[in-house]
């Protein structure tokens, strides 16, 4: 754990500029086991891959990310990390915790509602507990602030401010989804092919995955196109904001600055956005398989699958799906008023009679 080492790219992927080290920040090989996901038509198997169990305080898939975007801020000298997302960001409590663990004070900037960055104190909800736990310096933007002038010039205008203070910063942009920590989910679709052969014999024809920011799909979508063990398996990335578009150009972009060949990379993507059916979705996944997915995108993500397994339950025959979990679990605790009318009606309580218990 948390060693920085050296890091070579597989052969499918040995691009000129090539991270050359990473940090070892990941619990990794993350399992791959069946899922018996309601609603998948007979005929079809579905797996997943538990990159909500990455370590790292429940980080999930931005780990894999962090440990080549990290290893940069060290080769850099960096002695703070500045990085930025919704008030409610994995990624930005990700990166909190894995700059504490190497030593690094953090940086992030939050959009929330306007009412919440006015009082400067967005509360200790969820993902908040934690960053403020492990000493984040939170800097709260309204929404507007962040749309009028973007992640970037925000960033960068922390940046110029630290450097000021004598500072380092390394900056993480938002999501970690940039050619560098592309790289995590590349070495993921290697770690993938190597768990192929004694345990999962055949191929997968499918992966499904939520997308945010883009960096998980472009190198799921790398991997899947260029792994020969993979089999070019189809990628149905679930786009939890934006349009489908926006994805395709920026998970191109990402690409192109990866130096990868993009032509037949960044093609055919599912699209979802939150709907209260996800929600009840996510909890009868849970009730079902004992697996809790998040209700922000993994949660998305599965129910665009089943979505698309009902629609069409024949072309589904024959197919082995990998589902890829990408962790996410604190963002319930955001959801728990819209959730609690659920668990009312499919998970009731009740107070336990202890008129007949026999007293010792
Ligand atoms: C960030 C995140 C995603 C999306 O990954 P991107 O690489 O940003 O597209 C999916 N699931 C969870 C739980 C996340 O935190």
């Amino acid at each position: 754990m948390m060693t920085v080492g050296p890091w070579s790219p597989p052969a499918w992927a040995d691009f000129p500029g090539a991270p050359t080290r990473r940090y070892n920040l990941a619990r990794t090989p993350t399992p791959v086991h069946r899922w018996h996901l309601p609603g998948t038509p007979d005929g079809c198997e579905v797996y997943i891959k538990r990159d909500d169990l990455t370590g790292m305080q429940l980080s999930g898939n931005k780990v894999r990310k962090l440990e080549f975007l990290l290893a940069e801020a060290m080769d850099e000298d960096a002695d703070c990390v500045i990085t930025i997302g919704g008030v409610q960001s994995n990624h930005c409590r990700a990166t909190a915790v894995a700059a504490r663990y190497l030593g690094l004070d953090s940086h992030l900037i939050l959009r929330a509602p306007q009412s919440i960055a006015e009082t400067g104190d967005p509360g200790l909800v969820g993902n908040l507990l934690v960053e403020r736990a492990v000493g984040a310096n939170i800097h709260l933007v309204t929404k507007r602030e962040y749309a009028a002038h973007g992640s970037v010039a925000l960033a960068e205008s922390l940046r110029r401010r630290l450097e000021r203070e004598g500072k380092r910063p390394y900056v993480v942009p938002v999501g970690g989804s940039n050619a560098i920590g592309t790289w995590g989910y590349v070495d993921a679709m290697a770690e993938l092919a190597a768990q192929m052969g004694e345990d999962h014999p055949h191929p997968f024809t499918d992966i499904v995955l939520a997308c945010g920011s883009g960096g998980t799909a472009a190198g799921v979508a790398l991997g899947a196109a260029l792994c020969p063990e993979l089999r070019r398996p189809n990628v149905w990335a679930y786009g939890v904001c934006d349009t489908p578009k926006y994805f395709y150009e920026y998970v191109g972009g990402i690409l192109r600055d990866m130096g990868a060949p993009v032509k037949d990379i960044a093609k055919g993507a599912g699209y979802a956005m939150a709907t209260e059916e996800e929600l009840a979705t996510t909890a009868a996944i849970a009730r079902a398989t004992g697996v809790l997915l998040d209700p922000v995108y993994s949660g998305k993500a599965a129910h665009g699958l089943i979505r698309e397994m009902a629609r069409d339950p024949g072309a589904w025959q024959g197919r082995r799906v990998l589902f890829v979990h990408t962790g996410g679990a604190l963002g319930v605790y955001d959801k728990l008023a819209q959730l609690q009318p659920i668990m009312e009606a499919t998970a009731p309580s009740r107070r336990f009679d202890v008129a007949d218990v026999e007293t010792a």
